[in-house]
């Protein structure tokens, strides 16, 4: 580790206001108590970046138990690292006492947690424990000074994403950093740093160690945060898709058709859901699943129990890899058995009452658009589908509001009469 002091960059023209109140105060606190407060990672690379920060997190000297009693309404979370949590309003505020790598462990099964422990250090050791230069800035909100211990501001110029230490080492550690070099390229567009190239393709298959609940938050925030289209392209180009879903090739299309839509909904503030999401990358896998249960002329199963065992079997291969909740499952199960109803446009009464129609009439329609259904056929079902929640219950309430508005009136004729 470099023994070098930080650069030290004052931002003149740093909007003060440009950060929650709340913060300033919880950083005021802090500093009152005795401690360091810094903002830290994402939102000091997204302001630089003249974005919207997701989230701001706070680093401090102060160990948790002493941020709980500096602040008001905090209080500590997790078990392996101890973080504190500050409800302000409606939003939450994370404070983390500065911490290092531990040592020694190298393992890839590092990818399945955390740190085992607490292992407290400076905000230096704090720097070079994070996983790329651009995300390991700290602010000082009084002095709006930035400290960089690694780099990262030229990075942030340079528009590249580069490892802090090796990225061979870095990766073994937590394989999840090579998803998350990913997202930032695609995310930023920004470029990687050839070394963390050669060592994503050296070290991809670590990506199997990943815990199944961290690999789902990542998919996440890849495909459903406004940036799924570069996400995508970023994941086949590095070859980190095939770990986790193999047969991604053959539905290229019909993923890149479902980024694109993503990131229209993202774009327009609709809500995406990550059962859809997962329904349209396991499509073809599924497909390919199911003409191989009926080349094995599995001759005591109907059509039906066929394409159900079909299904379970890619769930249950899919679960190995991404924590899958049981409603997921059970959306992606109800989703594609109705496919076949909507392709023959059979029980329609039945079909067009099940709670998950308008899913599958949108996966029937990313089906058309990449040439394997008869767009006629969804413009039949689009015709009769039921309208949208939100429009159901629109409709409702202002139903609701007629009718209110009848008896306001009939109750006034009643009073005057
Ligand atoms: P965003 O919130 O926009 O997704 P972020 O950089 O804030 O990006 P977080 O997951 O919120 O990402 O993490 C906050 C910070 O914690 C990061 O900026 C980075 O410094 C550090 N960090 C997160 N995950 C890791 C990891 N796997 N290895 C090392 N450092 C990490
Ligand atoms: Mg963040």
């Amino acid at each position: 580790m470099a023994s070098t002091k930080p650069a030290v960059v004052t931002l003149d023209d740093f909007a003060r206001d440009s950060i929650p109140a709340p913060l300033s105060e919880i950083h005021r606190r802090l500093r009152k108590g005795g401690h360091d407060a810094f903002l830290v990672g994402g939102c000091i690379r997204d302001y630089l970046l003249g974005l919207i920060p997701k989230d701001f997190d706070t680093a401090t000297d102060a160990k948790p138990e002493k941020i709980r009693k500096l602040l008001p309404r905090a209080f500590i979370i997790g078990r392996r690292f101890r973080l504190v949590h500050a409800r302000r309003g409606e939003t939450t505020y994370e404070i983390a006492t500065y911490r290092k790598e531990p040592p020694s462990i190298k393992s890839p099964k590092r990818g399945r947690g955390i740190s085992p422990e607490n292992t407290y250090g400076n905000q230096r050791e704090d720097a070079f424990r994070r996983d790329f230069t651009i995300n390991a800035l700290y602010l000082d909100l009084r002095r709006k000074e930035v400290i960089d211990y690694v780099g990262g501001l030229r990075d942030l110029q340079d528009r590249v994403i580069r490892s802090i230490g090796p990225p061979d080492d870095r990766f073994q550690e937590d394989p999840v950093r090579m998803l998350r070099a990913a997202r930032f390229a695609a995310k930023l567009n920004f470029s990687l740093d050839p070394e963390v190239k050669t060592a994503i393709h050296t070290n991809k298959h670590l990506l199997d160690h990943v815990s199944r609940p961290r690999m789902k938050d990542e998919l996440t925030k890849l495909f459903l945060t406004g940036h799924g289209v570069a996400s995508y392209q970023a994941m086949v180009d590095l070859d980190l898709f095939a770990s986790v879903f193999p047969q991604h090739k053959s539905a290229d299309s019909m993923i890149k058709q479902a980024m694109i839509e993503s990131d229209e909904r993202y774009a327009s503030g609709h809500k995406l859901s990550a059962a859809y999401l997962f329904a349209v990358m396991l499509w073809h896998f599924y497909k390919e699943r199911l003409h191989s249960l009926e080349l094995e002329h599995k001759t005591n199963m109907n059509v039906g129990e066929l394409r159900q065992h079909a299904c379970y079997d890619v769930l249950q291969m899919t679960r190995q890899y991404v924590a899958l909740n049981r409603e997921v499952q059970q959306f992606i199960l109800s989703v594609f058995a109705l496919q076949n109803r909507l392709e023959k446009k059979s029980n329609v009464r039945r079909t067009l009452s099940h709670p998950l129609i308008r899913a599958a009439v949108h996966l029937l329609d990313l089906r058309a658009k990449v040439g394997e259904v008869d767009p006629s056929v969804v413009t039949w079902w689009k015709q009769r589908q039921p309208a949208r929640t939100a429009d159901r219950s629109r409709k409702r309430k202002s139903n609701r509001d007629y009718r209110r508005s009848r008896y306001d009136k009939r109750r006034l004729r009643v009073e005057k009469g």
